[in-house]
């Protein structure tokens, strides 16, 4: 049956568009559902969404939605949601054993980054993007969304392997975060189901449940009345339509049909209070989350009230950070949010982390400035300033609609299946925004947010805090009473910077002038020298409607900072970036950016230095100005020095005590052969940095901007930024210096080297293994030894995951440096069972050698071509992947030329692999570093 509401829309819609003045009246009425998705029930209640998009092109995206998550398990059946989740991928009626993922990767589908899955409390959804050009792929992703809704064979022995899989997931995700969950969910879902089921399950349950209580599951639950499809993308919806039909017309109910019953989290008014403590934290967190009914965005009510919150939001957000920007401030990070919480509730969350030590007096300066907020709200400017800024957000999006995703649309669709959120449509939306923003008033925020969010009921405080600093603690009346000494306490009123003038530029440098200019064909780049010796490369594209991007750099970078000076040097981009720029103050600047969809940042790295960002057509202007005062007049900012030097004196301290930290500070340091500049800056160091030190080393690194290199590409018109790129790049002065890197001879350590470092009580280990050494840099070396790191890693899933169930995912990386000589690094990682650890090494090095004796097999071979081939129509048609193109071929002095895309094709074999494997995973150099927990077990 098919059920067409698409022509009632229509005529709501056209009403509501004539009519605008009568918007605010008609408040609160239901919004309407997108007109250019088509919704409908198939008889048996199956759900469908169909969207045609053409962005990306010849792509679609599939969804399959299930109201069915870990909730609706019993105590016998938790974790197996999720379990259920995973076999859908290990057996279904058309696609046996793992069919679907070898079917998959056949046609490019990468697995995790293309196909994926997930469960939550509420819900069970499989993503699955294809290409549609191929007529019998597009059929089969039908037939693979109705095999997991009703056709997952659930086979004892791929049910038994997928156990461990699921241990390997549980056992990954296991630390720090993990256990202060477990402890303070109790409280923050008021003892309700959620507490008691969290979608990864109970380990218990995972090893010994019964078959048939998974079966039963997946029986009772995954029916066509709680399901639902979404196909968005470069498709034929009557097409679409009349498959979805004839497909899923045959989905039956249950016989004996379960209600699906609507878990809540009761509020019952009470607040609570809890402590933990946690050996692996490195700073005192205090979170107040105050939990309020859900604000449900089905009428236009409901869309009003959310504005009102996003305007919350970041006035509050501005008005701490305003607070973090000043000296002395006894808090560390603070941020406030109202928005979703968990399944019938929304909540307003803030968070503060200071040093424990300090906490009563960190709080409380905190707590005034949230009582302030309280008592006086907001004032005219922040209001308006917040306004802007949202308009302008809204307004690029809205000039991106048609090239708008189809995942995006799927989302949305998403949204409304679940929790019936509205979807309007962009048009409809933008009127909603235009019409709303302007009027809203700070006395409404005051009303309708502040005084029913900052509530003192349904009020949980979590403290959390390392275990050393356990005596730092206050009870809960100590507590209650540092916040009532500031709620009786007469405070002033906020009364905010003044707006001041708002020109980020007063006097123009005088202009430069162009001296040479020709095209590259080829790749569509027009060239441009400046007087001043920086090199400009233009590729204009239409990749998006209104985005450019951009990036100059130059050779040098910390190679050339002396030793002595190297912390400094480290650290001075990030410190410039932070301070402001020229005389304004970093809140002042943010002031002159507010409502500019733009950024800059610059940065200083090994080898080179430069500046990068992106912005809009309109402000390029302004982002050229900061390009121009990033690299002429840094600003020095004692108090964001100050903060920066607390900020790593604490993580330092506290980091040691962090095994994942600890194991990751020894990678560093045995890959970097100890050399001080591969590791972490000293604590004795931090006291003796200098301001002016830093700042002098900034301007050195950008004082020659004659060897730079300029690269900007996006929706732009050449002779249109050629004006602005004379008027500010031109006019950056230059010391023709003829800098380059100075090579300071680092090589990856030679021979073999293993580690076992034990640390911290979590039963789990991670494993590191390296290859590295030196090579000859070339493109032909690079595409072999990117296809090897990607079969590989592949492989090592393949065996350790699915045949062992031993791990949940393993990582291979590559590093292939040209500059300045070629090495290179494979890395590979992965996370075990304490007991495990050295036979599944040897699985890995099992595989490495198998690959040096054999190679890939053909179909390895294909797979990888086949995904590359995905990547590749992807990357063309990104601005981002163009900018960093350009860089690469220019940093590393080779000739500019469109990418050999099919060239991989051409060069992978068996053999060429074979070869490769051979001369990358030689035995010279090899480095295995373990992380064990000190039990060993
Ligand atoms: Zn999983």
């Amino acid at each position: 049956m098919k059920n067409n509401p698409v022509i009632a829309m229509l005529v709501t819609v056209s009403l509501i568009m004539t009519k605008n003045v009568s918007f605010s009246q008609k408040a609160n009425q239901i919004i309407p559902f997108d007109t250019g998705t088509r919704m409908g029930k198939l008889a048996n209640g199956f759900t469908y969404y169909i969207r045609r998009n053409l962005t990306p092109e010849k792509k679609a995206v599939f969804y399959l939605i299930n109201k069915v998550g870990s909730v609706l398990e019993t105590e016998k059946q938790q974790g197996l949601a999720h379990l259920l989740e995973h076999m859908a991928f290990n057996g279904t009626v058309h696609f046996p054993k793992t069919e679907i993922i070898n079917y998959l990767q056949n046609k490019g589908v990468r697995i995790g980054a293309d196909v994926n899955a997930y469960t939550d409390f509420n819900e069970t959804v499989f993503q699955l993007p294809i290409p549609i050009n191929d007529k019998k792929l597009f059929k089969n992703a039908f037939y693979i969304i109705r095999d997991w809704a009703q056709g997952i064979t659930l086979e004892d022995e791929e049910i038994n392997k997928e156990k461990g899989v699921i241990l390997a997931e549980m056992r990954q995700h296991s630390g720090a975060a993990q256990r202060i969950k477990a402890k303070t969910k109790p409280y923050l879902f008021n003892r309700s189901i959620y507490a008691q089921r969290p979608p990864l399950g109970k380990q218990e349950v995972i090893k010994s449940f019964k078959n048939e209580d998974l079966r039963s599951f997946y029986q009772d639950w995954y029916r066509p009345d709680l399901q639902a499809i979404v196909i968005a993308g470069d498709i034929n919806i009557n097409e679409v339509e009349d498959m979805i039909v004839a497909i899923f017309s045959n989905l039956k109910n249950p016989s004996e049909r379960k209600i699906r019953p609507q878990f809540t989290i009761p509020l019952d008014g009470k607040n609570q209070f809890v402590t933990v403590t946690d050996p692996e934290v490195p700073t005192t967190q205090v979170e107040i989350t105050i939990k309020h009914p859900r604000n449900e965005l089905k009428t236009r009510d409901d869309f009003r009230r959310n504005l009102l919150r996003k305007l919350f939001n970041t006035m509050a957000t501005n008005r701490i950070n305003e607070l973090l920007a000043q000296d002395k401030v006894p808090f560390l990070a603070a941020n406030v949010n109202i928005g979703k919480f968990v399944a019938n509730l929304d909540a307003f969350v803030s968070r503060m982390n200071c040093d424990g030590e300090r906490l009563e007096n960190a709080l409380k300066a905190y707590w005034i400035e949230l009582m302030k907020i309280k008592k006086y709200g907001f004032t005219r400017y922040e209001l308006q300033k917040a306004k802007t800024a949202l308009l302008s957000g809204i307004e690029l999006n809205y000039k991106e609609r048609d090239k708008r995703p189809s995942e995006n649309y799927a989302k949305e669709c998403l949204a409304h299946f679940l929790e019936g959120i509205a979807t309007p449509g962009q048009g409809y939306e933008m009127q909603m925004y235009k019409t709303m923003i302007p009027e809203i008033t700070a006395e409404e925020i005051q009303l309708e947010i502040v005084n029913k969010y900052l509530t003192q009921q349904n009020r949980d405080i979590i403290i959390v805090c390392n275990t050393s600093q356990k005596h730092t603690l206050p009870n809960e009346q100590q507590f209650l009473n540092w916040l009532k000494q500031i709620e009786q306490k007469p405070l002033d009123k906020y009364l905010g910077t003044k707006p001041v003038r708002l020109v980020l530029m007063n006097n123009l440098p005088p202009p430069g002038r162009i001296i040479a200019e020709q095209s590259l064909e080829d790749i569509g780049i027009r060239e441009l020298i400046l007087a001043n010796g920086i090199k400009i490369l233009l590729k204009p594209t239409n990749f998006k409607e209104d985005q450019i991007v951009f990036r100059g750099f130059s050779l040098g970078g910390l190679s050339i900072v002396n030793d002595l000076d190297f912390y400094e040097g480290r650290l001075a981009a990030d410190l410039v970036n932070m301070s402001g720029v020229a005389n304004h103050s970093p809140l002042e600047l943010e002031n002159i950016l507010v409502g500019k969809n733009l950024n800059v940042t610059p940065y200083i790295e090994d080898i080179s230095q430069g500046i990068e960002g992106t912005s809009t057509k309109k402000d390029l202007e302004t982002a050229l100005q900061l390009v121009y005062l990033y690299l002429t007049s840094p600003r020095k900012d004692s108090t964001t020095f100050t903060h920066l030097k607390n900020q790593i004196k604490l993580t330092n301290h506290f980091s040691k005590t962090i095994p994942t930290q600890i194991f990751q500070d020894t990678i560093q340091a045995v890959m970097g052969n100890y050399h001080f500049r591969k590791m972490k800056m000293p604590e004795s160091r931090i006291d003796a940095l200098n301001l002016d030190k830093i700042l002098k080393i900034y301007k050195d690194r950008f004082a020659d901007v004659s060897g730079m290199n300029f690269i900007l590409t996006g929706s732009f018109n050449v002779d249109s930024v050629k004006p602005l790129l004379i008027k500010y790049l031109g006019a950056i002065p230059a010391l023709h210096r003829h800098e380059t890197i100075r090579n300071l001879r680092h090589k990856y350590p030679s021979g073999r080297i293993s580690k076992k470092i034990a640390k911290g009580n979590e039963p789990k280990a991670i494993v590191f293994l390296s290859y590295s050494g030196s090579f000859d840099y070339h493109i032909k070396n690079i595409l072999q030894m990117r296809a090897l790191s990607n079969i590989l890693k592949t492989r090592l899933i393949t065996k350790l995951r699915e045949d062992q169930g031993g791990i949940y995912t393993a990582d291979v990386s590559l590093i292939a440096n040209k500059l300045p000589s070629g090495q290179y690094n494979y890395a590979i990682n992965f996370v075990c069972a304490p007991k495990n650890t050295e036979a599944l090494i040897l699985l890995v090095n099992a595989e490495i050698i198998n690959l040096k004796e054999h190679g890939p097999s053909i179909d390895e071979i294909n797979k990888y071509i086949s995904t590359e081939k995905g990547i590749w129509s992807s990357l063309l048609i990104s601005n981002d992947f163009w900018r960093d193109y350009i860089t690469g071929k220019l940093m590393y002095g080779e000739k500019l030329k469109f990418p050999e895309v099919g060239r991989i094709e051409k060069e992978l074999s068996i053999e060429s692999q074979k070869d490769t494997a051979i001369r990358f995973f030689s035995n010279q150099n090899y480095v295995k570093l373990v992380l064990v927990p000190e039990s060993g077990k």
